[in-house]
């Protein structure tokens, strides 16, 4: 039997940190078995659908690389279908019309509330005609949900779970006018898509009792079901926007390349050993079900910064600078020309080196993508202020070389120190910094000096003097 999983999110208008970790499993169940991962959007709330919503759904997985087999399936384009299943329950009389009405089922919810009853619909019209319906009443339909045993469940993270099957109501699959409820469509499509395996939120086990019925009255085939416990905050409350992060445009915007927060929300709920760092290519060998995780995990930002660091000291640049491209925009208002990608190329060991987000590489390598006139922050211009004889002093020695080498900037800042600050390299080199790059926080300025080259080097010089 070929593995096919699916994604079917309700389109809230972005992709929560939760979801995304649900579509990580199930993208890598289907890449790790050879089989399919199918997106499906839940559109069926109509009053508060938008298809900007569900475009950020799907930039979402773009963002994250997880692409999906075929089209995407809406729910709600497929209402006949679900109605279609309905008709066939009611024909083969494992579904039937309801017609009580709303008083009716009001005095139904008092009586079971003042007795604790787990369900509150008493079944009075699972064996009546409908030649008996009131007049004027638009009948809902009910499925015959079994009356006595248990439904029992092998779930791949929560073990056996099992519910009495009175507990189970003769839930409602057709509205009373006529629109399929949310527990028939998911069936109806799960089938019908060929869905093998279910990974989601252990907030849908009780669903998946009821959804189990419908399988079952239908004589199709049950999936296999993973249900993945929730992620926490570091207070061991729900994981939140209040903990830093909501959707996984938060983690984007906070300069957290793809790859990490693959790798992060990948260990976030499943292990291999002791492997913290795990490729794209090792995750779809290893990934397996038998590894997820039974407890809640929760979010640890220093964890998911440490990988950070990992992959923007790993990857190549031209990556790096495609996911950090938005921020020279957003943060400085700077496209990258050659020129800058050239430089930033060059100096990329370094930079690469110190960052743990994409912000902290693009600030630190803007200067690159600058020049005169440049803007100094407040302590670069004390420290050009108080050195500008230094400044005059290193002008005057770049100009006397027929090019910059790390070393050569070295020795003459060395020079300099040796000379004139009882031999205070930071004396010199600061001042140089700040001339430099603007900042009082850069890479090696000896290195950055080289990479731009004695004629950039003595424009900047001559401007900050
Ligand atoms: N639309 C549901 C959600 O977003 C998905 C339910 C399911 O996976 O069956 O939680």
């Amino acid at each position: 039997m070929s593995v096919v999983t699916r994604f079917p999110p309700s389109p809230t208008g972005f992709m929560h940190i939760g979801n995304a970790r649900t579509a990580l499993f199930n993208y890598l169940y289907a890449r790790a078995k050879g089989g399919k991962f199918l997106m499906r959007i839940e559109d069926t709330d109509r009053k508060r659908h938008s298809e900007e919503a569900v475009q950020a759904i799907l930039d979402g997985l773009e963002w994250l690389g997880l692409e999906y087999d075929g089209e995407v399936t809406s729910q709600f384009a497929r209402q006949d279908r679900h109605r279609q299943v309905a008709e066939e329950m009611l024909a083969k009389g494992q579904a039937y019309y309801c017609y009580c009405p709303p008083e009716e089922l009001d005095e139904m919810r008092a009586a079971a509330k003042e007795s604790g009853a787990k369900t509150f619909y008493d079944r009075r019209w699972r064996e009546k005609s409908p030649e008996d319906a009131p007049e004027g009443v638009e009948p809902v339909v009910r499925i015959k949900a079994p009356l006595d045993g248990v439904t029992t469940i092998q779930d791949h993270v929560q073990g056996e779970v099992s519910v009495p099957n009175d507990q189970l109501d003769d839930f409602i699959i057709l509205r009373s006018d006529g629109t399929p409820t949310y527990m028939l469509s998911v069936v109806v499509d799960d089938h019908d898509m060929g869905v093998t395996h279910i990974m989601r939120g252990d907030d849908h086990l009780n669903n998946t009792f009821r959804q189990k019925v419908i399988f079952d009255a239908m004589g199709w085939d049950v999936p296999e079901f993973a249900h993945l416990p929730m992620i926490l905050g570091q207070d061991g409350s729900k994981f939140s926007k209040r903990h830093g992060a909501q959707g996984i445009h938060d983690l984007r915007d906070m300069g957290y390349l793809p790859d990490a927060v693959f790798n992060y929300l990948l260990r976030l709920g499943w292990s291999h050993g002791d492997d913290e760092i795990i490729s794209r290519a090792q995750a779809v060998e290893w990934f397996d079900l038998d590894h997820i995780g039974k407890a809640a995990g929760k979010f640890d930002f220093a964890k998911l910064e440490n990988l950070n660091a990992h992959y923007i000291s790993e990857s190549d640049i031209g990556y790096l600078l495609e996911h950090a491209a938005p921020f020279y925009k957003s943060r400085h208002d700077i496209v990258l020309d050659d020129v800058a990608v050239k430089r930033i190329t060059e100096g990329q060991e370094e930079l690469k080196s110190r960052a743990k987000t994409l912000l902290q590489f693009v600030d630190e390598s803007v200067f690159y993508a600058r020049s005169v006139p440049l803007t100094f922050d407040e302590k670069a211009q004390k420290l050009i202020d108080e050195g500008k004889d230094v400044l005059k002093l290193l002008l005057e020695g770049f100009e006397n070389m027929d090019d910059l080498s790390e070393d050569l900037v070295k020795g003459l800042c060395k020079a300099v120190a040796d000379e004139h600050m009882e031999g205070k390299l930071g004396k010199v080199a600061m001042p140089l910094r700040a001339a430099i790059t603007g900042t009082t926080v850069s890479p090696s300025i000896f290195e950055a000096c080289a990479i731009l080259g004695k004629d950039e080097c003595c424009i900047r010089l001559k401007a900050a003097i």
